[in-house]
């Protein structure tokens, strides 16, 4: 009791009040200070650039400008836009020694030469219009996929998403080919490798079309797993048979899942909590990517798998736990395909949603 008078005596009347406060202010200032300068806990980052619009497709192709004019739209006025960690593509990384770990220099040098030639639309094969801006905005495409890849490692956040075009599972070493010039899942995975010194990476591709091109890339190579669902028979063809596990020391290391047409979202659902959760554990990825197409969506013109908005929130979900079971949350989704409003506007929020959720309910 006195010792506690004596000290309130003491702080009250011998301590001239200035002296107080300048031994408490710094304090409480210092506090202040921690409280605003610490960063937001972003969990997802969105990995954006409008120099995307700029690649070209001409009137009337399903890859356009539009789908990305319609998926900003529509994330904006959701609240989940407002949790986001918004990045441009970092321009202090070089993307180009990372293409050319994936792609010919030759087929490189061509698709540039060919862009800067192009006056207006022209093509470059049956399914891949291009236009002066096109090199650029692919090369750009690849940085924005590498700045999600550093972002997650670098741990500013668990997640990233980057809403990109042209889109690239379908591009192969030597060629472009369907919608796609740069194989920017396959190339962000090889980064995540030698960049970032992981061991094993998984890529699971849930657009409509079989990622030929990602499956070509790493045929033999048993550090990344590529795992695929896609309607099939369908675009591009056989390579997404259920046959192909891989050759030499990558077998094993790759698998198909054909889909029928109409399956709908159980059947896609069933394969995640099976087939692809017994990979996963197996092969134990310390990143995943997702090559997140939304052409499987109900309301696609050009798929026929029927899922609805909710089910990419419900696969992202199953993928979100699977990583948890690694003890890691390092989640790298790209933008691969999806040609219906629908699929790009709801059904990319839906997958945005739950990769922001926290983790107990995603
Ligand atoms: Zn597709």
């Amino acid at each position: 009791m006195m010792k506690t008078n004596r000290h309130s005596r003491l702080a009250s009347h011998r301590i001239p009040a200035l002296l107080l406060a300048a031994i408490t202010l710094p304090f409480f200032t210092m506090t202040m200070h921690a409280e605003e300068k610490q960063p937001a806990a972003f969990r997802t980052a969105l990995v954006y650039d409008d120099i995307f619009l700029k690649h070209d497709t001409g009137p009337g192709f399903p890859e356009s400008a539009d789908r990305l004019h319609m998926m900003t739209k529509h994330l904006k006025a959701h609240p989940v836009s407002e949790k986001l960690l918004r990045m441009e593509p970092d321009d202090k990384i070089d993307p180009m020694p990372w293409i050319l770990e994936m792609h010919e220099e030759e087929y490189v040098k061509e698709l540039k030469r060919a862009c800067e030639a192009a006056e207006g639309v022209t093509r470059l094969g049956a399914d891949n219009p291009i236009s002066p801006h096109t090199y650029d905005v692919a090369v750009k495409a690849v940085t924005a996929c590498l700045t999600a890849v550093d972002a997650v490692m670098a741990g500013r956040v668990n997640n990233a998403f980057a809403a990109v075009r042209p889109p690239g599972h379908h591009a192969m070493p030597d060629r472009a080919k369907g919608f796609c010039f740069f194989g920017n899942a396959a190339i962000a995975a090889r980064y995540a490798q030698k960049h970032h010194k992981l061991e094993r990476v998984m890529i699971v591709d849930w657009d409509v079309h079989h990622g030929d091109g990602t499956q070509e890339m790493f045929l033999k190579d048993p550090t990344v797993f590529f795992f695929s669902t896609h309607q099939y028979p369908f675009y591009p063809g056989l390579s997404g048979s259920p046959d192909i596990i891989g050759e030499g020391a990558g077998k094993g290391f790759n698998q198909n899942v054909p889909l029928s047409p109409g399956g709908g979202d159980e059947a896609v659902l069933k394969v995640f909590r099976t087939t692809l959760t017994e990979a996963f554990r197996k092969f134990k990825p310390q990143m995943l990517i997702i090559s997140a197409g939304f052409d499987a969506h109900e309301a696609d013109p050009l798929g026929g798998l029927g899922w609805s908005s909710d089910c990419y929130a419900e696969l992202t979900g199953i993928l979100r736990a699977l990583c948890r079971e690694q003890g890691h949350e390092r989640i790298v989704s790209l933008l691969e395909g999806g040609y219906s409003e629908r699929g790009i506007t709801e059904g990319v929020r839906r997958h945005i949603e739950a990769l922001e959720a926290p983790a107990e309910k995603p």
